[in-house]
């Protein structure tokens, strides 16, 4: 897959895109990051990218002109379909859609800074805009990084065992299960036993129902979006047994 990236602070990719399982994806050629420093594409001297907002107000907006410009460079090494903003306006960016990115060919990300963009960037030149949540960031950099390591992850061959992705927490629309490490006991606190006798169908089913413990107590609202098996209905039907919630 290969991902563009559009900056005015080109040098906050390197050591991110350097190490771990991103580092590890790009130099094996799963994954190619291209990162193009928008003022290149200004076309005065000062090489600006921005400009007083119309109407007043504080602070300044990053102009159309180097940003469509920067677009278009694109066009013979992107297919353009995804040229994705990077704005708090934007939709939240959650699992499923990382999945559908992660399906793509390639995108372009857009990083605003300042007091955003100039509107008609959203509206012409965009195919989406990507929210990380709801507060607001100095910049689209790092939730550009944000999408960059959540899709790099899916991608074929980055994670070396695929079942740790699909375990992982939002895979199947729920949290992942609690992980241990030796020692088995530390500080009086013990792991759980079933997970230390190497029954491996209880260590399944035990799994299974910690992850439902975990979404129903911290984030009830996916767990009614859910898809859930006979099996999660029992065990549900247990943890309402053990700690009956409220009626
Ligand atoms: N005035 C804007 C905020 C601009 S913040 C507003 O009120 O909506 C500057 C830049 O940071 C934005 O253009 C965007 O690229 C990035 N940014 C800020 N918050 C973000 C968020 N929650 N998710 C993704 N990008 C964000």
């Amino acid at each position: 897959m290969r991902i563009d990236i559009l900056t005015i602070f080109p040098g906050v990719f390197q050591a991110p895109l350097g190490a771990g399982l991103l580092g590890k994806a790009i130099e094996a050629g799963s994954l190619e990051v291209v990162v193009s420093d928008i003022r290149d594409f200004a076309d005065d001297p000062h090489r600006s990218v921005d400009d007083a907002p119309f109407g007043g107000g504080p602070g300044m907006v990053m102009k159309c002109g180097p940003l469509f410009a920067a677009v278009e460079s694109l066009e013979e090494r992107n297919s353009l379909r995804r040229v994705i903003l990077l704005s708090p306006k934007g939709r939240r960016l959650t699992q499923d859609i990382v999945k559908e990115l992660a399906a793509a060919p390639d995108m372009v990300l857009i990083c605003g800074r300042y007091e955003g963009v100039d509107e008609r960037v959203g509206q012409a030149l965009c195919t989406d805009e990507l929210s990380l949540g709801d507060y607001v960031l100095s910049g689209g950099e790092f939730a550009a990084l944000v999408v960059v390591d959540a899709v790099g992850r899916m991608l074929p061959g980055v994670v070396g065992d695929w079942e740790s992705v699909e375990t992982d927490s939002f895979y199947h629309g729920i949290l992942g299960p609690p992980q241990y490490t030796r020692p088995a006991s530390f500080r009086g606190i013990q792991v759980p036993e079933v997970l230390r006798q190497g029954n491996h169908e209880a260590i399944r089913r035990y799994r299974r129902k910690e992850a439902l413990r975990a979404t129903l107590r911290q984030r009830p609202e996916l767990m009614a979006k859910a898809d859930k098996s006979k099996e999660d209905e029992e065990l549900l039907q247990e943890i309402e047994r053990e700690e009956p919630g409220p009626a």
